[in-house]
């Protein structure tokens, strides 16, 4: 099978790949086309997960194909970006139709549940590796940026932490756990939810907002450098699943929660009004601290004291830890 073969069996024939919302022109030409509305500005985030240093090789290429779309229009939520297409970069070593196959199914499951057109991409051969760039719009001047926060907002986030972080050692066949623990948390990491919606909801309300994926007290810091604030995080009021805290105890649960990655739901800060409104609309906020004139990102024990770590999260090129 040839390059142009390979792509229109397994990308330009997807589903994903018809087109849809915005969507002037799709895969087949030199360049795919979108139609932006009248008075919104075009968001664009590029993610790359090589093998061996973003997922396990050999692993479940169906769950790599959501993943790997999943991760990337986290950052369109994180936004608040409603989402209209995205590309795929492709680079392989074999051409392994089956493997295809499932990547393509996995990447097209995802699409359809975000509401992405595959519009385009490029396909060589090497090292497993995969970079997808994601497209969405925003009315102008309303994205959610990291900058915004303000002393006396709430900080929050969307949902429950450090389920995936939890899961590696699942992903990574290190143990086994009952398909009651091993379930959720595995589904956290393969297949994470973009908090799409929420952060749509989180317009004109958010004064800042991230999405959660190098882990919380990492990211905090961006959101306070940018903003020029300081965050403080309540350990106690963590957000953590049953399913975790069964798996690794309270303590490691908190560990995980703090500095796991692979999260991907959202982090932000709110000005105290508008949060009942939001709770009131059934969305899964908590609150995990607070914002206040300063810098940096403070962790707190139940009784107020600092207890922030040193080690944050991962960063590539870092030399010690
Ligand atoms: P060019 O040589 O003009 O860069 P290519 O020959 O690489 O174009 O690709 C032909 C068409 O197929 C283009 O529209 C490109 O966007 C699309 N394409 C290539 N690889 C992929 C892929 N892995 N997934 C989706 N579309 C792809
Ligand atoms: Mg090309």
């Amino acid at each position: 099978m040839g390059e142009f073969e390979l792509i229109h069996n397994y990308f330009a024939a997807a589903p994903c790949a018809q087109g849809g919302e915005g969507i002037a022109l799709g895969i087949g030409d030199d360049c795919a086309l979108l139609a932006l509305p009248a008075g919104e500005q075009l968001a664009i985030s590029t993610d790359t997960l090589v093998a061996g240093v973003h997922f396990a090789d050999p692993c479940d290429p169906f769950l790599l194909g959501q993943r790997s779309l999943a991760v990337a229009v986290s950052d369109l939520a994180a936004m608040g970006a409603h989402p209209l297409a995205f590309t795929l970069a492709l680079t392989t070593p074999t051409v392994d139709a089956d493997w295809l196959q499932r990547y393509a199914q996995g990447l097209n499951a995802m699409a359809q549940n975000c509401g992405v057109g595959l519009v385009g991409g490029d396909t060589t051969r090497g090292p497993l590796s995969l970079t997808l760039t994601v497209f969405g719009r925003v009315p102008t001047g309303q994205a959610l940026k990291r900058s915004g926060a303000q002393p006396g907002d709430l900080l929050c986030v969307g949902g429950e932490l450090g389920n995936a972080a939890g899961a590696l050692p699942l992903v990574l066949g290190q143990r086994n756990a009952d398909a009651a623990i091993a379930g959720p948390l595995l589904a956290h990491y393969w297949s994470p939810q973009p908090q799409l919606a929420l952060g749509l909801a989180l317009r004109g309300k958010a004064t800042s907002a991230m999405d959660i994926s190098d882990g919380l007290l990492a990211d905090c810091g961006h959101i306070a450098k940018a903003s020029a604030v300081s965050l403080l995080i309540e350990r106690q009021a963590l957000p953590l699943s049953q399913a975790l805290l069964a798996f690794v105890g309270d303590d490691a649960a908190r560990v995980a929660a703090l500095s796991g990655g692979d999260d991907y739901v959202l982090a932000f800060t709110l000005p105290p009004l508008e949060l009942a409104p939001l709770l009131a609309g059934g969305w899964p906020i908590h609150v995990i601290g607070r914002v206040e004139a300063g810098q940096g990102v403070t962790l707190l024990d139940a009784s107020g004291q600092d207890i922030t770590p040193t080690v944050r999260g991962y960063q590539h090129f870092r030399e010690t830890p």
